[in-house]
């Protein structure tokens, strides 16, 4: 590490573990670093947001929190777009500037490749965006039965619980019009079970699944939608009818992080105890990474905690003894009002583990905390 009074952090990224990072240095460190943060938007959106846009009547500005009440010390925000970023040099440049650091941290998470299947963005829906969110809202209605495919297009994807999360509150939107009984739903997904970390937490979705009369088609594939004849083609070449489908889309390293070098394997490779990249002083965090592990904003802000960690204690000339455990707790909607949450740890020990709590009514109104006590951490009191 450069020898400067000050050091510079650079985050890539205002998402959970960029937000969650930078929190955590302002209130460890905030005499000892200058903190940028850049991202490209002028605000945060949880990820959850996106069912509520969906299914909740919210529109996508009351949701989002804008950058501009971040009022952390040391913490300065950057709205501008990453355009080219250089490792060996810890060198970051924008459509607003360049940026020199001491220490790189990319948090960029995770885009979607929506032509990475043929028809998709013409014969099918998603809510993985917010602007797909709203494009689905406005659809639904006009819907009156049929069949509904919802397919998970690849792995990796985004908080695996949220494609049977859409179908259970997708029937719960079809019994209140009265339009269920002439639907039916079904899951296809390449996974040989829902949330495969554990059985016991799949088999909980397969119940759930079977309660509601959805169908789980495991181990296959959508690749292609033949949207004249609103058939999804499987990678065995099998043909399934739709008549709404519904995709988790294909997941990618944005452009910006695929030409940087730092993701030859398709995602950032990182050491999965430090988080740190091959290149000095540059750590990696959130969906970007590459660690065989699910992807969602807990596991992002969990890491975040680790590298904090390791960069204070380095900045004290000690070591920390900290390693990532890929540890969070998930909240799932399961509809009717009732959340259950998945209690997960991945790399802590000698295999995954998972749990699932609930779901009930209780649990729903614990999720109804999680954001607000993360906008009062990450953000700070705006000045008056
Ligand atoms: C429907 C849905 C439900 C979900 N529910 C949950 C849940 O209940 N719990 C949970 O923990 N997770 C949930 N997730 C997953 C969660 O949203 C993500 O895993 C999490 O946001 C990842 O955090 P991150 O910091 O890695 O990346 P992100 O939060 O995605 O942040 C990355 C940031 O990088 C910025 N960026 C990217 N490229 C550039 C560029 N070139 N220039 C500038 N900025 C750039 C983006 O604008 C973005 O703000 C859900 C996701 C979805 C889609």
């Amino acid at each position: 590490m450069v020898a400067s009074a000050v050091k510079h952090v650079v985050i890539l990224g205002a998402g959970f573990g960029g937000l969650e990072l930078a929190s955590r240095l302002s209130g460890a460190l905030a005499d000892e670093v200058r903190v940028t943060l850049i991202d490209q938007n002028e605000g945060f959106t949880f990820g959850f947001s996106k069912l509520d846009i969906l299914f909740g009547g919210v529109d996508a500005a009351s949701v989002q929190i804008p950058y501009r009440e971040l009022a952390k010390p040391s913490v300065e925000f950057r709205q501008e777009r990453i355009s080219r970023i250089d490792p060996a040099a810890r060198h970051v440049t924008t459509d607003g500037g360049s940026y020199d650091a001491d220490i790189l941290v990319v948090a960029l998470g995770a885009n979607y490749d929506i032509a990475a299947t043929p028809g998709f963005a013409e014969g099918g829906q998603e809510y993985y965006s917010i602007a797909g969110a709203e494009r689905m809202r406005d659809v639904l209605p006009a819907f009156e039965g049929g069949t509904i495919l919802i397919g998970v297009l690849a792995q990796p994807y985004k908080c695996p619980p949220a494609p049977f999360e859409g179908a259970f509150l997708l029937h719960d939107q079809l019994v209140e019009r009265g339009i269920r009984e002439q639907t039916e739903i079904r899951v296809i997904a390449p996974m040989s079970a829902p949330v495969p970390v554990t059985p016991e937490v799949s088999k909980r979705f397969l119940d759930e699944l079977e309660a509601r009369g959805i169908e789980y088609l495991a181990q296959q594939r959508v690749v292609e939608l033949d949207v004249p004849s609103k058939e999804a083609v499987l990678e065995s070449g099998e043909r399934l009818p739709y008549d709404l489908f519904v995709g988790i889309p294909v997941h990618c390293v944005p452009a910006v992080v695929a030409e940087s070098g730092l993701a030859e394997n398709g995602w950032v490779t990182v050491d999965r105890g430090t988080l740190m990249t091959p290149f000095p002083d540059v750590y990696a965090v959130g969906d970007v990474v590459g660690i065989p592990m699910a992807k969602a904003g807990v596991f992002a802000e969990n890491a975040a905690g680790v590298v904090a960690d390791d960069i204070v204690a380095r900045l004290r000339g000690e070591t920390s003894e900290r390693r990532y455990e890929g540890r969070g707790n998930c909240f799932i909607e399961f509809g009717g009002g009732r959340v259950g949450k998945i209690e997960a740890n991945f790399l802590g020990g000698p295999s995954p583990t998972a749990e699932i709590v609930g779901p009930s009514v209780d649990l729903a109104t614990d999720k109804r905390t999680f954001a607000p006590i993360r906008r009062a951490r990450w953000f700070g009191e705006a000045p008056a």
